[in-house]
């Protein structure tokens, strides 16, 4: 437990300012009729450390997966809301404490129904929102950094916000370039109609900063951009953040230690150089697009973009529109667009397996949303009980078993049991369209791809106006598009859902290290690779988001593996800085080894599956997306650098 107590020292800093007792109120009791009821369980004993609750709930809590129809008894539901009713309006009648660690784990255990393991305490503390690590320039023992020393950060998105909030506690002066004119990186960008988040709402954020304002239980793409327009101002960030600029090459000055990165502003074409101690490459892996290589794209005479330069001005209404592709942001257009248009005919190239999560399209409740803001610590135990089940959980989901034959169409039975699950919806959905069911049935395992998330894609493809057409494309026409087996339609609007350029991870960027090193060499014939998918041998002071097998790609979001990697870059700069070094980066030999060690795992993953085949693996067919061990291990290993595994200069 040595690593739960020292973290207990950091607890609180997050904690909301108590207002007890509350009024009794509509609003309150609302809130305690249709709030989640094993939080508001958490809630109670985290206010009166009451375990014989705790006691009394544990055999009636089971994760949703294995009795998803279980009911609490009335008469508990009714205790636990007329003791927490009391405890918040009482006088005196809450703790002023917080839990003990070991209690906060066994209500972790009681909330989600199964056990939540040591190693998992410290993540779980930061991610629900319960601990934030002190800011480390207010730490005494610490080397702060020297005076000059600058970071730049490329992408005010997601990870690029969340460094400069990091970077600014630590007191690390820095620069924030972005191409765009505002903050959000690819939340800003994308205006597709239906465009939203497949990850809940309540976990794709930031843990010291947990918005009760969720309008839906997974977030639209407005309120995604409002939240990061929200935090940068509450942060003040645009005070760092270099707006319509955009990197084009990184050199790094060996007899100086800097990088020279140029940079030009988009609008006027204007170049010039900034000098930077240490890069943090925070690019967007959902960025780079361009329109398919399609015969014929540029004749089209009618209106074409591609989902991610959406101009929400384009009228749908009475017109004939295809859309190409079939991934997510095809699945949210399809289901948002389906009612405005005459004619739909949705292009599939290959199949994608379908979740059916009822979550996706639900509003979050009103009195929920009281609860989250007004109940103490409801918002933190919410988040917990949601990040818990879209985590580790979902881990043996993507783990070879052993006995399971080599070229099925699942790796485990859990695996299998998902895929009967998926199909099963398929089936209940379609069952009027046997000829779509036979188009739309996957023949790879389930998970070996990115999965979408049905929020009426099945409901929209059965509709009369709508077709969909699996034959390959052969050509556009200034009027439309013609098949490879001669069929002809006419089209006023194509959209091309077609995705983006995940192949290359450097994209058009000019990154040059130490000697040498160029990285458009070192990683040439598609051998990406890097040290926990974050820093490279060569490229000194040089980190990356979302590098090489770095993608949470079983469960989790890209929000936790952002919060992880801004943690270990700037952990890296200060045990450089404590040691009186300019440089920081992986040796050769760390940098094999965790390779193989990456190679190794991932042979028992079902991203190596022979019949795997998605944009998680380069063309050569290795998957250089996917992360292959647990969220868990990555939180864990990214605590801190591993001092012999790094070169100081
Ligand atoms: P995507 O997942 O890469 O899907 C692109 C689709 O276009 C695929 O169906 C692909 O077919 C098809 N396609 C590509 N080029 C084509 C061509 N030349 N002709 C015909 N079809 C073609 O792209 P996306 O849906 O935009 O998603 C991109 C990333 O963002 C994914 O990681 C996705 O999960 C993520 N995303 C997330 C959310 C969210 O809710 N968090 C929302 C939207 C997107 P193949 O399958 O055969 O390649």
């Amino acid at each position: 437990m040595s690593t739960m107590q020292h973290h207990s020292a950091e607890r609180g800093s997050t904690a909301p300012v108590r207002q007890l007792p509350m009024q009794d109120s509509p609003e309150l009791k609302a809130a305690l009729e249709q709030a989640n009821l094993q939080t508001l369980l958490m809630v109670y004993v985290h206010l009166t450390h009451d375990e014989s609750m705790l006691e009394t709930f544990k055999v009636h809590i089971h994760p949703p997966y294995t009795n998803p129809d279980y009911q609490i008894p009335q008469d508990c539901i009714d205790d636990l809301r007329e003791k927490l009713l009391y405890v918040l309006t009482t006088p005196g009648a809450a703790r002023n404490d917080d839990p003990p660690l070991a209690l906060m784990q066994k209500m972790m255990t009681v909330s989600v129904g199964e056990p939540v393991e040591n190693e998992f305490i410290p993540m779980v503390l930061e991610q629900s929102g319960f601990q934030r690590t002190a800011a480390r320039k207010e730490k005494a023992e610490r080397t702060p950094p020297p005076p000059g020393f600058k970071v730049l950060v490329i992408g005010a998105g997601l990870t690029g916000l969340l460094a400069s909030i990091e970077l600014e506690r630590a007191g690390y002066d820095h620069v924030v370039i972005e191409k765009n004119e505002e903050v959000g990186g690819t939340w800003w960008k994308n205006r597709y109609p239906g465009v939203g988040v497949d990850t809940p709402s309540h976990f794709y954020s930031y843990s010291f900063e947990i918005s009760p304002e969720w309008n839906h239980y997974h977030p639209h793409g407005a309120d995604m951009r409002e939240y990061f327009r929200s935090v940068a101002d509450k942060y003040d960030l645009r005070r760092h953040i270099r707006f319509e600029t955009r990197v084009l090459s990184l050199e790094f000055d060996e007899a100086t230690a800097l990088w020279n990165v140029t940079v030009e502003n988009v609008k006027t074409g204007e170049r010039d150089v900034i000098r930077a101690n240490a890069i943090f490459n925070a690019f967007g892996p959902a960025d780079r697009w361009s329109l398919p290589n399609i015969p014929g794209i540029d004749s089209f005479r009618g209106v074409l973009t591609h989902s991610a330069g959406y101009d929400e001005g384009i009228d749908l209404k009475g017109k004939k529109v295809a859309v190409i592709g079939t991934g997510a942001s095809s699945a949210q257009i399809v289901a948002t667009i389906v009612s405005e248009v005459e004619e739909m005919v949705v292009f599939m190239r290959t199949k994608h397996w379908m979740i059916n999560n009822p979550e996706v399209t639900k509003e979050v409740p009103e009195a929920v949303k009281w609860a989250l803001r007004h109940i103490p610590h409801y918002k933190e135990w919410f988040r917990f009980r949601v990040f818990w089940f879209a985590a580790d959980g979902l881990y043996p989901n993507v783990v070879k078993d052993p006995d399971y034959p080599e070229d099925g169409i699942a790796v485990s039975a859990l695996n299998e049991g998902m895929r009967q699950y998926a199909l099963s919806h398929m089936r209940h959905k379609l069952a009027s369209r046997p000829d779509l069911i036979e188009k739309l049935t996957p023949d790879f395992p389930i998970f070996s791809k990115r999965i979408v998330m049905d929020a009426g894609w099945y409901d929209a493809l059965v509709q009369s106006h709508v077709t969909l057409d699996d034959t390959p494309i052969a050509a556009i026409l200034p009027d439309g598009i013609r098949m490879k087996n001669g069929t002809e339609y006419k089209f006023d609007v194509i959209i091309c859902a077609t995705g983006f350029k995940h192949g290359k991870l450097v994209k058009d960027l000019v990154i040059k290290g130490r000697g040498d090193h160029d990285l458009a060499v070192d990683w040439a014939d598609e051998e990406e690779r890097a040290y926990m998918g974050t820093t490279i041998p060569g490229y000194p002071n040089y980190f990356m988001s979302v590098g090489p097998n770095a993608g949470p790609n079983h469960a989790g979001g890209l929000n936790i593996v952002s919060e992880a990697q801004v943690h270990y870059m700037i952990e890296c700069l200060d045990h450089m800085i404590a040691n009186g070094a300019s440089t920081i980066e992986p040796t050769q030999d760390a940098f094999a080894r965790h390779n193989r060690r990456i190679d190794d795992r991932m042979k028992h993953m079902i991203w190596t599956h022979p019949k795997s085949k998605s944009y998680y693996q380069n063309s050569k067919g290795r998957p250089v997306g996917p992360w292959p061990f647990r969220l868990v291990d990555m939180w864990n290993e990214m605590r801190e650098p591993v001092q012999s595994d790094y070169r100081l200069d």
